[in-house]
């Protein structure tokens, strides 16, 4: 429907994001603030036709597409207010002693944006992890342009989201090359923007193959650029004995809609589940199959997506001593998520690399251990994940130390008695895990500290305070918090 940019225009669109960067950089924090909060009510204001073109391309409902289109204005403007509130920038100053011997510099340093970043969405967010979603907004707010790559599940989705983005761009009096679409089905075209001199940094959200071909492509270049790529992950589920016991109809019921909800289509899906053999696991997954069998399966979010899990699903349950506990009928060739349920022994995971590969969709592997020395031994193989969640009372907890010291190593977020999908937008929000869930750890792709993976730090040494940006000033203009002299103030400097 939207024929590709050619690389002439992708040329023409990247000088232009180059050039506007130059004049967005100089931006107030106010001004991004307000630019943001001025492309949240633009995007309300499509109205029906956003959601209805939304539906049309994804298959998810209505309800859901409402709610992921107000939790991608509550993060422009949450996150509109993190820009202003400055606590991102890391203002930190030790002012200088032109009298102490040897003499002290003066001090001042502060994040800065690195340049034009291009944006890569995921098909399973078409509003919240796309055109305007969180690395677009994080990367507005740190004062970087954007170049939006269109993903081909929601392009017409994607094309109306941009008209939001550029009504609101004028109306702040910015230039149009703050924001560029471009249309790209051509894998090389996606790899001639990464590798464009003018872009200066990535945001991804996808599979772990686009993630790190991407990130392979940019580490390749004469200027080796950052790739914050947020892949894929099993979110392992791990089930304590002792809260197995109490709560096994609890935590069944807890898990069958975390694996259905919207066909799993979540990177937060919990594709692993982790337990001891005993009568009380045995109940879960009586109960859990029970639930599961009550879903009816929808429609997944298109045809690649819908194939590609049939394929991996398969793949997984074909390997060695797994077994199917539960699969919802499916015809070759539809779109209806197959609901899988299967198992394994610890054992035979331990020896399958292939286990421990997500299946994005509506499937969940149960590992079987013999006892608690094979569940940490499961513990330690795991590859880096966004989440692992416990099931477990305080006893569980007191008498598995080493599991939890050992689990906390290989997730972004642990989570307690909870499921893993549903992520909250919140400064405290860790969303990204070690590799390969995303490619840098260290940063998070939800909430407002996602704004510092589009900055770098610079100091300034000795600078004359009206020279100095508004940021560091000593009688901080715009009162934001600063660690002065290495204690947390917003007071001003007397003293240069
Ligand atoms: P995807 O197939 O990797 O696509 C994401 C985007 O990257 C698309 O625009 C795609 O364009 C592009 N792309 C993929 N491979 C590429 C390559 N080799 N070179 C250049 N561009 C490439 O992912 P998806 O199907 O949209 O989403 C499903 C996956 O996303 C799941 O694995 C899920 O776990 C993950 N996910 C992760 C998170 C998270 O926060 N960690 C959130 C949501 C989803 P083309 O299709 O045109 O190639």
């Amino acid at each position: 429907m939207y024929p590709d940019h050619t690389i002439q225009e992708i040329d023409q669109i990247l000088a232009k994001s180059q050039q506007a960067f130059y004049q967005y950089k100089n931006t107030s924090l106010k001004e991004r603030a307000n630019f943001m909060r001025a492309i949240a009510l633009e995007i309300e204001a499509l109205g029906e036709e956003l959601i209805r073109t939304a539906a049309e391309e994804t298959h998810l409902n209505e309800k859901r597409l409402y709610a992921e289109r107000n939790r991608t204005i509550f993060q422009l403007n949450s996150y509109a207010e993190a820009a202003e509130r400055g606590d991102w920038l890391e203002a930190r100053i030790d002012v200088g002693n032109v009298a102490a011997t040897p003499p002290k510099p003066d001090l001042r340093k502060m994040l800065v944006p690195l340049g034009p970043v291009v944006v890569f969405g995921a098909s399973n967010f078409p509003f919240a992890y796309s055109t305007a979603g969180g690395d677009t907004a994080c990367a507005f707010a740190a004062g970087c342009p954007v170049i939006v790559k269109a993903h081909p599940a929601h392009t017409q989705t994607s094309t109306l989201v941009t008209k939001a983005i550029l009504a609101a761009a004028k109306k702040c009096q910015l230039p149009d090359g703050v924001f560029a679409h471009i249309y790209a089905a051509d894998i090389e075209k996606s790899a001639y923007l990464v590798k464009h001199e003018a872009v200066k940094a990535v945001g991804f959200t996808g599979s772990y193959t686009g993630g790190r071909a991407l990130f392979d492509l940019a580490a390749q270049r004469k200027q080796p650029i950052p790739v914050f790529a947020e892949m894929g992950s099993t979110n392992p589920v791990f089930l304590l004995p002792d809260k197995l016991q109490k709560d096994y109809s609890w935590i069944a019921q807890q898990l069958s809609g975390s694996i259905t909800q919207d066909m799993g289509q979540f990177c937060t899906n919990p594709g692993l589940m982790i337990g001891i053999s005993s009568e009380a696991l045995e109940l879960v997954v009586k109960e859990l199959t029970e639930n599961i069998k009550e879903v009816v399966p929808g429609k997944m979010l298109h045809k690649g997506i819908a194939r590609n899990y049939v394929n991996n699903m398969q793949n997984a349950i074909s390997q060695r001593r797994v077994e199917v506990i539960y699969q919802s009928d499916y015809k070759m060739g539809e779109e209806d998520g197959v609901i899988t349920l299967a198992k394994v022994g610890a054992q035979h995971f331990l020896a399958n690399p292939e286990l421990h590969e997500e299946v994005f969709g509506p499937y969940s592997l149960l590992v079987v251990c013999k006892n608690r020395e094979e569940m940490l031994e499961v513990a330690q193989k795991l590859n880096g994940q966004l989440t692992v969640s416990l099931m477990g009372t305080a006893e569980d907890l007191t008498t598995h130390e080493t599991l939890l010291s050992v689990l906390r190593e290989k997730c972004g977020r642990f989570i307690m008695n909870n499921v893993p999908t549903g992520v909250a937008v919140a400064l405290a929000m860790q969303h990204g895990g070690p590799f390969p869930a995303t490619t840098d750890s260290r940063f998070t792709a939800v909430g407002a500290d996602g704004i510092k993976r589009f900055a770098r730090p610079v100091s300034f040494q000795n600078w004359d305070n009206e020279f100095l940006p508004d940021e560091l000033k000593n009688e901080n203009p715009l009162n934001i918090w600063r660690t002065v002299n290495n204690g947390l103030t917003k007071k001003i400097i007397n003293d240069k």
